[in-house]
């Protein structure tokens, strides 16, 4: 008896990957088909289930792979904004969360594609806890379809890629989860409503460009300025604005996509008018749109230094702060905050149990 540890995970397989499974265990790459039907349209986890498949092969796949990575461990609801937070449990004990965010025209959900993250923004309480592992693409896509599970998969419209980690440090997993999501065959999500969310990874950037994905992307910009950005986003020392502002134009010419600008007003930092200035220039550069956002206390996770001082902008000085970029003729969206009171709200996720 292979003890469950050492069974190969054919959650997160792509169609190619499990008809090659397939064909590798003597049987026909069919059988990859079925599997992938029952996985991403039945949402079943269960070979008893699979009642198309004969019993000698459903016995032989139950003692030798599994179809489990997560379980659930617990749901917290906001009652005042219809957010969702599931805390989901990894075979090996990690703990992470994922976000269902109800607006009036779709319900997103928010995935995460680490263990914890290795990029220490100092505005991010992910950041504060540290990184453990990254997940494998079965971690990735069960978030999805435990969700689904739990409220019926079609009620999942979006899904974005800005939970917990980063996902171009991930990168084969993360793809390979997009993959699944946006396959014909998993009659789920266009890609246009697949968001995938970075720091700034220039040359995994340049990679995803040429992968045909065409998913949108999003870069957590936080400010203009090279000196600030580092002080607030450590991994700019590495990778520079500048170098990731080149990366997301040829991602632009290569997709035919525009990319989103992530913005958390951070009082008297980024919320000046010479970041006004310094938005409408970038964003004169390429296809683009700005997403600001509300900062998000971090104070349940008794951060220190920089992330310690760091402040709201007042709601008062974001609205004029909008309306002078729309002035410039920037597109402009602002996000509501939704689920602080369950710490589901954007940065805030983290987990002290890990
Ligand atoms: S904002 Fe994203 S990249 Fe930065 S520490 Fe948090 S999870 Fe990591």
């Amino acid at each position: 008896m292979i003890s469950n540890a050492k069974k190969k995970i054919l959650k997160g397989m792509t169609l190619d990957e499990l008809k090659e499974y397939f064909i590798s265990i003597g049987e026909s790459k069919f059988r990859g088909e079925q599997l992938f039907n029952w996985i991403y349209n039945h949402i079943s986890f269960d070979f008893s289930e699979m009642q198309n498949f004969p019993k000698d092969l459903r016995n032989r796949l139950n003692e030798s792979t599994i179809l489990k990575t997560l379980e659930l461990a617990t749901v917290q609801y906001s009652p005042s904004t219809g957010t969702k937070k599931f805390l989901y449990s990894t075979t090996d004990n990690k703990k992470i969360e994922s976000v269902l965010i109800p607006e009036d025209d779709r319900n997103t959900l928010c995935i995460s594609t680490q263990v914890g993250c290795p990029l220490d923004c100092k505005f991010c309480a992910t950041g504060l806890m540290g990184y453990k592992r990254n997940l494998n693409s079965g971690e990735i896509v069960d978030q999805y379809l435990l969700t689904a599970k739990e409220i019926d998969k079609k009620s999942i419209t979006n899904i974005v890629y800005m939970g917990m980690g980063e996902p171009l440090l991930n990168f084969d997993n993360t793809v390979k989860s997009v993959e699944i999501f946006t396959h014909e065959l998993t009659k789920g999500l266009s890609r246009k409503r697949i968001t995938i969310s970075t720091a700034g990874i220039p040359h995994k950037i340049k990679e995803l460009s040429e992968l045909g994905l065409r998913v949108k992307l999003a870069l957590s910009l936080h400010s203009c300025f090279e000196e600030t950005r580092s002080k607030i986003m450590p991994i700019n020392n590495k990778y520079p604005l500048k170098e990731n502002i080149e990366a997301l134009k040829y991602y632009t010419k290569k997709t035919k996509t525009r990319v989103t600008f992530e913005y958390t007003m951070l009082k008297d930092i980024n919320d000046r008018s010479e970041d006004i200035k310094a938005i409408t220039k970038l964003c004169s550069q390429l296809p683009s749109k700005i997403n600001v956002i509300p900062f998000n206390s971090i104070k349940h996770m008794k951060p220190n230094g920089i992330s310690a001082e760091l402040e709201p902008t007042s709601y008062n000085r974001i609205l004029e702060f909008v309306e002078k970029l729309r002035n410039n003729n920037i597109t402009v969206m602002v996000r509501e905050t939704q689920g602080d009171d369950i710490a589901a709200a954007c940065g805030q996720l983290a987990i002290k149990t890990n």
